[in-house]
């Protein structure tokens, strides 16, 4: 059976961008036809400065939404990174294969440096290394598939990568795995500059669908969105990258095309009513499952603790398999 791992930083809130480009697949489609684990990868967010409690929350509450999106425990593995120690064990073999050049050109790595360095802040050597942990994560399981949105690609084929040159060096230990986009929306845009991602650890503003945000919020900021000096409805990413943004936010909530829905509005207003409503409408059962999960947190801890056991015992093998090819000698 194809084994898919995907995972959620609880870096801030989680937003429409992380829902239409990731987790809406892992619920709707992923959990359904694959073995698969989705992971709250706490300890990704500790690369950036953090606030511990803030962390702690938005693990839970991460954990939480997973649920409320329809993730079934039972036919999914779902849990928290730092509980399956696996994930660092594996890492460090992997820093072992992975180079420095290879980390040094990861787009989001860039990114993230170069704010951190805005802020006045340092930029923590776990940003750097952020994708190794992150192919541990994948490599540990034996990942044939990893979904995500397009941001996310380039660190999964750097996971590629490590997997190969491994599997060459010592010997046959590792899956070789693949990125999967969604068809539409794998980059949704900050609404109010939609030349940038609508990312959940931007400072929150008017750009971003946070999905817990309240159905009158939401069209808020959908009817206030950024969009073109042009009056028609056209679909094109470079030149009208605002409205283009709308109608792939709107095609993914309606199962449509993004190019014959530019065809079908003649005005900007029109377009922006469609789209947040669709929005708000695909938004209501989730918001509802999560307030109905907010009751019962100890619910979501067991679910937690299952997944981590389920997780720990399937990533071991793997993990003792590297260690034996990489020349470590079993434990006496
Ligand atoms: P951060 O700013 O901390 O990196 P993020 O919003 O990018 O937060 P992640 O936890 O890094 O969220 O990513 C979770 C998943 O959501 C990944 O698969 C990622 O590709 C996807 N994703 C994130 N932002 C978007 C977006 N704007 N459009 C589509 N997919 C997205
Ligand atoms: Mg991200």
């Amino acid at each position: 059976m194809t084994r898919v791992f995907s995972g959620i930083k609880p870096t801030g809130h989680v937003t429409l961008g992380n829902y239409l480009g990731a987790m809406r697949r892992w619920a709707q489609v992923d959990q359904h036809r694959a073995d698969s684990l989705f992971c709250i990868v706490d300890l990704h967010a500790l690369t950036v400065d953090h606030d511990p409690a803030r962390v702690r929350r938005l693990s839970r509450q991460a954990a939480t939404l997973l649920l409320a999106t329809g993730l079934d425990p039972e036919v999914c593995t779902v849990y928290l990174q730092s509980h399956v120690d696996e994930h660092t064990r594996l890492s460090y073999l992997l820093e072992c294969v992975a180079t420095d050049g290879e980390m040094r050109r990861m787009v989001q790595y860039k990114e993230k440096a170069a704010r951190e360095r805005e802020r006045g802040g340092s930029v923590r050597l776990s940003l750097l290394t952020y994708p190794v942990l992150m192919a541990a994560d994948i490599l540990a399981f034996g990942t044939d598939e990893v979904p995500v949105g397009d941001d996310q690609v380039q660190h999964v084929e750097l996971a590629r990568d490590v997997a190969v040159r491994f599997n060459q060096r010592y010997g046959h230990t590792f899956v070789v795995p693949r990125a999967t986009r969604p068809g539409v929306a794998a980059r949704v845009m900050n609404l109010q500059d939609p030349t940038s991602k609508m990312g959940k650890s931007e400072d929150s503003g008017p750009g971003i669908v946070y999905l817990l945000d309240e159905p009158d919020v939401v069209r808020k900021k959908v009817m206030r969105a950024v969009t073109d000096s042009g009056r028609d409805v056209v679909y094109d990413r470079e030149s009208r990258p605002g409205v283009a943004n709308l109608l792939e936010i709107l095609a993914a909530c309606t199962d449509g095309d993004p190019e014959a829905l530019a065809g079908a509005y003649a005005s900007y207003g029109a377009l922006k009513k469609d789209t947040a409503e669709a929005v708000v409408e695909v938004l209501r059962p989730v918001r509802a499952k999560h307030r109905e999960l907010c009751a019962d947190p100890a619910h979501v801890e067991g679910v937690l603790r299952d997944g981590a056991r389920r997780a720990r015992e399937m990533a071991r093998p793997t993990v003792d398999a590297a260690y034996r090819a990489i020349g470590l000698l079993p434990p006496v």
